[in-house]
């Protein structure tokens, strides 16, 4: 039986970056399929969470093809929140593929695999301080070169749905009437 080794990495990707993609290349030569969960897949137009899960799924699907990973290697799959940390685990498995591994950086997510019995792998951060959401999008608020940071087909989409535009509304402020 040829049983095939998958792994799983999942992430807001509020927007997708080149780090994210660094993960899934440098996963890829792991295993043979990768599954990439698009995290609080709920959220959307927030300052933190600006694109929607849609808008996610396009975004990671694009890139991978603009880097020329062949799509029976990965499923990209959104997925919501829910309240209950401990039983996320099964939420998470009953939305994907049986995989065997875990790879993360995020403390949380780390814990509750493996407290469910999960190999867990840590992978490399790539040039943290700048290739983050959080950086990203604050670069998109001051008008300052996010480009360099995500995919081009990323920049595409963005451009395409008007999302700096978009983050920037989400920023206003209501004014009250005076
Ligand atoms: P993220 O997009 O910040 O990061 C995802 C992964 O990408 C990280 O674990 C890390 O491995 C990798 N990464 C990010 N930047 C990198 C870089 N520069 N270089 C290399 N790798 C990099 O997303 P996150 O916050 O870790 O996402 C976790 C998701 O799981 C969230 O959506 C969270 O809500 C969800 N979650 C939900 C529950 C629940 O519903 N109860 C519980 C736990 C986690």
């Amino acid at each position: 039986m040829n049983t095939k080794i998958r792994g799983i990495l999942i992430g807001r990707m509020q927007p997708v970056h080149n780090g994210h993609i660094q993960v899934i290349k440098k996963t890829l030569e792991e295993v043979d399929e990768i599954i990439i969960g698009i995290g609080s897949a709920q959220l959307s137009h927030e300052l933190k969470n600006p694109f929607t899960a849609g808008e996610r799924v396009m975004m990671v699907t694009q890139a991978l093809a603009e880097n020329n990973i062949a799509p029976n290697r990965f499923y990209v799959i959104p997925m919501e929140d829910i309240n209950f940390n401990a039983i996320w685990t099964a939420h998470v498995k009953m939305m994907t593929p049986p995989f065997s591994k875990v790879y993360s950086g995020n403390p949380l997510v780390k814990q509750l695999f493996s407290e469910d019995g999960y190999e867990i792998r840590t992978p490399h951060l790539y040039d943290r301080l700048h290739l983050s959401g959080t950086e990203i999008r604050k670069r998109m608020l001051n008008d300052e070169d996010w480009e360099e940071l995500v995919p081009k087909s990323t920049v595409r989409i963005i451009e395409e749905i008007n999302g700096v535009e978009r983050l920037k509304n989400l920023c206003k402020k209501e004014i009250s009437d005076l």
